[in-house]
């Protein structure tokens, strides 16, 4: 008989693991509190327009391309998507503008006529990110690093010199400073540890190794919206008859004998193997009731969560991408405080997505779906006239950046906000990626994909090992999949 393994959690974190367990012979049961599968990575549609909930940035698409390729399956079957010209429109409060090319010649190009720097030191930043990459990002974010007898024993012998001289210590913004100089790029390139809702200015200079993969490695449009991403794997799933149990909050998981009893609903069912791929402390709080390991985790400072406004336009910006920034005027400030004062910053930095630039049936014609996201403090409780504030402040600066109203321009809207996400999705305050990676050690310290206390229990998603983010959620999957394959 096969034996039975419960995944909790359906977004693309449970929805992956789901895939790559089924195919190594388990009897996977998928439980799924709400309605719907993808967790964060979800859509709606409101007066006509069509938005993302949250992730709008997408990168190494390889990742979803093996899970096709696991089942024998052409992924352009299921989606597609495309690699984009540009990763980012950059708008600085002075009036500047930047155009991220993925074209590295382009970039460069645009680094010497807009600000003046000398295309070698784009460069020679960029391939130093690469080779950050290539050495010691792949061993991180492809092995179990916690499982001493599963690492790769010759690829962390070249990691570990390259780690200590390669600036581990060294924060991201001290790293940008000392190869990059100009102020706007070092603000630009500091921007990559908010991929994981970090601290440029605390945690540590190996996230650098992001911006290769914005920029040599690319950043994708998937066709129909990131949802695509997780619908196009549910649709592969429900073909292998991968049993997934939704509108099924699970109460309890204890372990007897050999084996898990999950309630949920009023049911009880016995498993052999559980796989968490929700928010560990919700998982150690509320179903595993393990007091000890969730304050022992609740120490980690949690990453930084966000406010989102869902605009429907009536107009198009043509000054705008896919993919935007707004910076704040003060940097540092806005991080501290977000992150010290745990407050919402007033002159925030300001993201647009507008996914009808690519998929323009995602608004009506001569309109757009804006995505209008700033980051703010996890756990921050918004009142109405909080929301207002921010809300001002945000197209006070719009307005001004693009020199044309953008408040009358807004016909219909939605928010979404801590308190918000956290009930949606099960994350713990809000948090959009678990721990924040606001120490030097971080990576290290985060949550690993099995557990140290109990037998056969496993973890995935955003929160854990090796990081927050839809690739990195992906990968964790195929780690519990090596994982278990190493225990069978
Ligand atoms: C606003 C926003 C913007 C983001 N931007 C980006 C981006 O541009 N690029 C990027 O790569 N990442 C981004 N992220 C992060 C990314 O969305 C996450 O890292 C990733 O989607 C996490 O996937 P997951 O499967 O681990 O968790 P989730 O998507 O949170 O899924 C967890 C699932 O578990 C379910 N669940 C929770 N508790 C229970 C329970 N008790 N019983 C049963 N089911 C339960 C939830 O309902 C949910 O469906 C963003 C996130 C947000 C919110």
């Amino acid at each position: 008989m096969k034996k039975k393994i419960a995944i909790i959690g359906a977004g693309i974190a449970g929805v992956s693991a789901a895939l790559r367990l089924h195919k190594r012979g388990y009897a996977v049961t998928v439980y799924e509190k709400n309605s719907y599968i993808g967790g964060k990575m979800n859509q709606f549609v409101q007066d006509g327009y069509r938005w993302d909930t949250g992730p709008s940035v997408f990168t190494l698409p390889h990742l979803l391309v093996e899970l096709y390729e696991l089942y024998g399956k052409k992924t352009e079957d299921y989606m597609m998507y495309e690699k984009q010209e540009h990763s980012c429109f950059y708008f600085f409060n002075d009036g500047t503008t930047f155009t991220f090319y993925t074209d590295l010649d382009k970039l460069a190009k645009e680094a010497e006529t807009k600000l003046g720097v000398r295309p070698e030191v784009m460069l020679d930043y960029l391939a130093a990110c690469k080779e950050k990459y290539e050495v010691v990002g792949t061993m991180f974010l492809e092995n179990p690093i916690h499982k001493i007898s599963l690492l790769p024993w010759d690829k962390v012998r070249k990691a570990l010199p390259f780690l200590i001289t390669g600036g581990i210590f060294k924060s991201l913004d001290a790293l940008n400073k000392r190869d990059l100089k100009d102020e706007k790029l070092i603000k630009l390139f500091n921007r990559y540890a908010t991929y994981n809702g970090s601290n440029p200015y605390e945690a540590s200079s190996i996230l650098s190794m992001i911006a290769h993969l914005d920029q040599t490695i690319g950043t994708f449009y998937p066709k129909g919206g990131m949802r695509r991403i997780v619908g196009g794997l549910y649709d592969l799933a429900q073909e292998q008859e991968i049993d997934f149990l939704l509108n099924q909050t699970i109460e309890s998981c204890k372990r007897v004998g050999n084996q898990y009893e999950i309630k949920s609903n009023g049911d009880l069912q016995k498993f052999d193997k559980v796989v968490s791929a929700i928010d560990h402390l919700q998982f150690y709080k509320h179903i595993l009731k393990d007091e000890k390991l969730y304050k022992k985790y609740k120490k980690q400072e949690r990453s930084a969560s966000a406010f989102i406004f869902y605009w429907g336009m009536n107009q198009s910006f043509e000054a705008l991408d896919l993919h935007n920034i707004f910076f704040s005027k003060d940097y540092k400030e806005e991080f501290h405080t977000i992150f010290k004062d745990l407050e919402v910053p007033m002159d925030p930095t300001i993201y647009i997505n507008i996914t009808s630039k690519c998929d323009p049936e995602d608004a009506p014609a001569g309109g757009e779906n804006w995505f209008v996201m700033v980051n703010v403090p996890a756990g921050k409780v918004f009142s109405p006239a909080l929301t207002a504030k921010l809300r001002a402040a945000i197209i006070t600066k719009l307005e001004k950046a693009l020199k044309r109203p953008v408040e009358s321009a807004i016909v219909t809207e939605k928010t979404w906000f801590p308190e918000k996400i956290a009930q949606d999705t099960g994350s713990y305050m809000g948090a959009l990626y678990g721990a924040a990676q606001n120490t030097k050690t971080a990576a290290i310290t985060r949550h690993p994909n099995h557990s140290t206390t109990y037998k056969d229990l496993y973890f995935c998603g955003g929160t854990v090992h090796p990081g927050g983010g839809v690739p990195v959620s992906i990968q964790s999957a195929k780690i519990v999949d090596k994982l278990i394959e190493h225990e069978h």
